[in-house]
């Protein structure tokens, strides 16, 4: 089956109002790459004016609460990322799960809370190198998968990112044949809970993606596009990532 691919930034607590004018050569990069979907999700300070100057491109956050509203002091809702102008959110980043100790279940219920809400959702798994080295990663990603997958998940607004923890800002990458034994066994335990539709559902590869490695990573069997950190700030190189998932 072929699934268009996904690449997605992710500028985490990085960006400014001055930072936006990056969005301007990768919402053309966009344009040009009709194949393509392109996405960048920025801070929640950033969504409207991000998504008012590069209307084209779809704009996303990088969390929202499971809750649409009520007494949750900091936090932002589906409802809320919406009407600012995001198509979509990233939910279960490893750097929530560690620093906000989000589990399984809050993470299956903030994707929830988007559908509802008619936003898309980008659900983030991946080992930590301890259990990378102690030969339990597939074990505890498809774990991860079995928690956090939203009920009802559908290709046309559900993604899974594949995120190695031991890959996010480090430099390092898995080999291609790690990616993809892995990306198989997200694969199968999709098909093990919703069957058919698990061969529509896009899953990217994230961690340590750059102009250099995208290619190789982004052609790896089963590997749907890319969820970029770093390499996302600046259109210098986030634009040849995109070019390179065609
Ligand atoms: C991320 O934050 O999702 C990520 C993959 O970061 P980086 O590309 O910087 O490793």
């Amino acid at each position: 089956m072929t699934r268009r691919k996904l690449v997605a930034g992710n500028w985490k607590m990085n960006g400014s109002h001055a930072a936006l004018s990056e969005l301007d050569a990768i919402a053309e990069a966009a344009a040009a790459h009709t194949s393509i979907d392109v996405a960048v999700a920025v801070p929640a300070t950033l969504i409207a004016p991000a998504a008012t100057r590069v209307p084209a491109l779809s704009i996303g956050a990088e969390d929202v609460h499971a809750a649409d509203h009520g007494a949750h002091t900091g936090c932002v809702s589906a409802a809320m990322v919406k009407e600012a102008g995001a198509r979509f959110s990233i939910v279960g980043h490893s750097e929530r799960r560690a620093d906000q100790g989000e589990r399984d279940a809050d993470v299956k219920a903030k994707a929830e809370a988007l559908h509802r809400h008619g936003l898309n959702a980008i659900v983030c798994v991946g080992e930590t190198l301890d259990e990378r080295e102690a030969g339990r990663a597939e074990a505890v990603v498809t774990a991860q998968i079995a928690g956090s997958l939203p009920d009802g998940a559908a290709a046309e607004w559900c993604a899974i990112a594949y995120e190695p923890v031991w890959a996010i800002g480090t430099g390092r990458t898995p080999t291609a044949a790690d990616v993809a034994a892995m990306q198989g066994a997200i694969r199968a335990k999709l098909r093990a809970m919703i069957g058919e539709e698990a061969d529509r559902l896009r899953i990217l590869y994230g961690g340590s993606v750059t102009p250099d490695n995208a290619r190789e990573l982004l052609h790896v069997a089963d590997v749907d596009g890319a969820l970029v950190g770093g390499a996302s700030l600046t259109a210098a190189k986030f634009v040849p990532i995109i070019a390179a998932a065609n």
